[in-house]
């Protein structure tokens, strides 16, 4: 029933007129072959006797991270300081596009300033799985809100004249193996939850770049693609603007010129622009696609001229201004999960413990390429001294690093006893969530764990502030009094979470991801990083609460879900129709708030068809949000506009978005287990019995119907595919060739067992002395394919050089 994904099409093969025919009919190949790969690490290649320049782009999506010296995409070397916004997971909860915008014209006034042309963001992958080492930089694990916050940030950033670049397209569900991993997911999947986000960001953002994933997509490179970046980016969704390869990320530069693709990142030093000469010469790719590529180029480069900058755009930045909008951020994206007896917002006249290294020490973003260089940093302990709380002490009550620490913990326990009240603040380390590298449980450190036990069993009354960007089990969530998760809240964060606890910010963030009660529960638990060579998305559509929802599985938080030191009602919704339309347009409903404190709440809509439950569907899906501010005891009337696709699922035969006839539901809540109002309605059904319309009942996919998902078996899985599955994993007898990862040294010879050797031992010592993020950049060079050394390195090794190390590594 589905269709093979990798086509052999390759794309725009007779293009339309070219925008800059001119100065493409003045290009010698030469000089068309080097604009497809950089100049530097950062720069694109200028042609100056045309008057083609260079531009610079920097990372990265929550605050700028512009090398100015030493360049890595790694996030080792020096940027210069730059406001840090909370993370994309962060921001995500606030649910708030208006902020999305405001965050991503901030970051691009900082870009402006400092000659920065695009930013390398935002980062959009869904969250398959809570263990994803870089869940912290994307929004959510539905497509829908993920793609309307990154379309925001594009248009804020893009108002700057900075361009946006949506990443990482697509399917990069894992860190583990990610230069390499063949990430295998089914066609109707790949589209309703894998490229849906992307395709609203495209379409509503338009953003000047896109940059593609390391990863395969069923098993062809995304940057050479012809299915993801042809088919579907390019003739599909219509994007004209200009398709980069993440740093590292081009493996054949002709493939990706002909799969639509146009610019390798950084410079490969002449390696890919003579591969693209040869591939011209030899006849195997037509001038006029590299053409259409280069003058997809040249538009982007004039987006970026000086001359296209309004001279209102002042490039001045004021960084206090950027700190206070990186303030409002975090406070707009808090989550209070849990709060008894109303022990939040804290109560002045009450003596109050901190506890917890990360009251001092924020833990505000996560490693890798994201990383900015903070102009400040608050935190949380300095600001609650502020206030006037009753504070009597802080004690860190365990070390960062999960090692035993008795004698912390004892301090901490003999402040708590003195206290009427504890806040402990918890999280994920420095070391525990990194780019490169995916977390190996969900866990919070032991050493946090034991301390919170024993202070619940002293009867403190606690309230736990956690830190991190993805989920994690929270086995004392029912003896604790209040939970307020800040997540990664940037570098103002602190004050946010002061400002929280002491009540002058009412919370009101809702979670953007399903908190799970444990590990295990989680759709893809068992197939997450099971093998070396594919990642196979057995789950399909079931990512999250689509997953949780569909069984009736009980989790620990819902999708959606947090709370608010007012309340709130939802009522009188009806919907809103559009005069001859099979489908309403949105929700019309009141928002009243009841409480006598100012808040704001994010009304929640979700289609549920009255089939679903039987058939290969999630039972309801988000397919409207909105949040409104309230003064206490207001009621406004809000109208939550509704998804294009509310009501359609992707027919994988013909290759489009379908209507589907039958009765609905129409859920407006709080979260996605919190509904307070009901509606019906139908949709006309489509007289034909079309494949698409079958796939809905498919007989022979029990698993699918029923959402059992966690064990599907490999026949029932390759019947979705439509196809056998690739290999599970690496072939160790076959020999190391240029894009073998690191990590398959093993067993290939001596000199290949003691470069892996040294590489790990290295990384197990950076553990053991404390230095966990240097340890992850370690660990991170077993992804890099052995490509990388002659394309990675500036030159100083060649390809014959690298050809004469892999037959070394072979044992030659
Ligand atoms: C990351 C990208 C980043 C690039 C440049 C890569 O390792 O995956 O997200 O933009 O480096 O730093």
């Amino acid at each position: 029933m589905a269709k093979a994904s990798s086509s052999t099409r390759s794309t725009n093969q007779t293009p339309p007129t070219l925008t800059h025919q001119d100065v493409i009919d003045r290009m010698t190949l030469a000089e068309k072959a080097a604009l497809t790969s950089g100049a530097s690490f950062w720069q694109t290649q200028a042609v100056e006797r045309l008057d083609i320049p260079s531009i610079f782009v920097s990372d990265g999506p929550h605050g700028l991270r512009k090398q100015s010296s030493s360049a890595d995409h790694l996030g080792l070397n020096a940027s210069v300081a730059a406001t840090c916004f909370p993370t994309a997971a962060t921001l995500a909860n606030s649910w708030d596009q208006q902020l999305l915008y405001d965050v991503g014209r901030a970051v691009a006034k900082e870009a402006r300033a400092e000659d920065v042309a695009v930013i390398l963001g935002p980062g959009l992958n869904i969250k398959r799985n809570p263990l994803g080492g870089r869940n912290f930089e994307y929004f959510s694990e539905d497509p829908y809100l993920a793609g309307m916050l990154a379309a925001a940030f594009i248009r804020g950033a893009q108002s700057a004249k900075v361009g946006a670049c949506p990443k990482h397209f697509a399917v990069n569900s894992q860190e583990t193996y990610r230069m390499s991993i063949d990430e295998v997911v089914d066609e109707r999947a790949l589209n309703e939850i894998y490229l849906e986000g992307f395709r609203i960001a495209v379409q509503e953002g338009k953003p000047w770049m896109v940059m593609t994933s390391y990863n395969k997509v069923n098993g062809t490179y995304a940057h050479e693609n012809p299915h993801l970046v042809g088919d579907i980016l390019r003739d599909r969704w219509g994007y004209q603007g200009t398709v980069v390869s993440d740093w590292g990320g081009n493996n054949d530069a002709a493939a990706a010129l002909k799969a639509g693709s146009n610019l390798e990142m950084p410079s490969s030093n002449g390696i890919s622009p003579s591969r693209v000469v040869e591939a011209i010469e030899n006849g195997e790719l037509d001038p006029k696609i590299l053409d259409r590529r280069i003058d997809e180029i040249l538009t982007l480069l004039d987006a970026a001229r000086p001359e296209a900058f309004h001279p209102e755009d002042d490039p001045k930045v004021d960084f206090a201004s950027q700190h206070h909008l990186a303030q409002r951020a975090a406070e707009e994206s808090l989550v209070l999960l849990k709060n008894d007896r109303g022990s939040l917002p804290l109560d002045s006249s009450q003596s109050v413990a901190i506890i917890g290294t990360f009251a001092k020490t924020p833990r505000y973003q996560g490693a890798g390429s994201s990383l900015v260089n903070p102009t400040q940093i608050d935190s949380a302990l300095d600001a609650l001294h502020q206030s006037d709380l009753n504070i009597i002490g802080y004690k860190p009550g365990f070390k960062r690093s999960d090692s035993p620490s008795p004698h912390l913990a004892q301090r901490a326990l003999d402040l708590a006893a003195k206290a009427d009240t504890v806040v402990l603040f918890l999280g994920l380390d420095e070391g525990a969530e990194s780019e490169g590298v995916d977390r190996p449980h969900m866990r919070l450190a032991r050493n946090q764990l034991s301390l919170t036990r024993k202070l619940i069993d002293s009867g403190a009354r606690v309230i736990v502030v956690l830190a991190g960007g993805a989920p994690v089990e929270l086995p004392f969530a029912d003896h604790v009094e209040a939970i307020l998760h800040s997540y990664l809240p940037g570098q103002a964060g602190g004050t946010a979470i002061a400002r929280t606890l002491t009540g002058e910010v009412n919370p009101s963030g809702k979670l953007a991801e399903t908190y799970p009660l444990r590990y295990s529960d989680v759709a893809s638990a068992h197939t997450f990083n099971a093998h070396e060579a594919s990642a196979e998305h057995r789950e399909s559509l079931y990512v999250g609460y689509r997953y949780f929802d569909k069984i009736g599985k009980p989790v620990r938080f819902p999708f959606g879900f947090g709370l608010s030191y007012t309340d709130f009602s939802i009522d009188q919704a009806a919907l809103v129709w559009a005069e001859g339309k099979a489908t309403p347009d949105a929700v019309r409903v009141r928002v009243t708030n009841c409480g006598d404190r100012a808040g704001s709440e994010t009304v929640q809509v979700y289609v549920e068809a009255a089939d679903s439950p039987a058939q290969v569907r999630a039972v309801r899906e988000l397919r409207g949000f909105g949040k409104v501010h309230l003064e206490p005891g207001e009621s406004v009337e809000t109208v939550i506009a509704l998804h294009d696709h509310a009501f359609s699922i992707f027919d994988v035969e013909g290759e489009k978005w379908q209507l589907v006839g039958g009765d609905y539901r129409i859920l407006v809540g709080s979260s996605s287990r919190n509904i307070s109002q009901t509606l019906t309605m139908t949709v006309e059904q489509s007289p034909t019995s079309a494949p698409w319309q079958q796939s809905l009942q498919a007989e022979e996919l029990p698993d699918y119907r029923a959402g059992t998902v966690q064990d599907v078996a490999q026949a029932q899985f390759e019947r979705l595919l439509g196809h056998p599955l690739p290999a599970q994993d690496w072939d160790r007898g076959a020999p190391l060739d240029e894009n073998s990862i690191l990590a398959q040294l093993p067993g290939h010879s001596l000199g290949a067992n003691l470069v892996y050797r040294t590489i790990t031992g290295t990384a197990g010592l950076l553990d053991q002395v404390g230095k966990p993020i240097l340890a992850n950049y370690c660990r991170f060079l077993l992804a890099l394919p052995l490509r990388s050394l002659s394309r990675m390195t500036g030159g100083s090794i060649s390809v014959a050089q690298q050809d004469k190390i892999i037959k070394w590594l072979n044992g030659k």
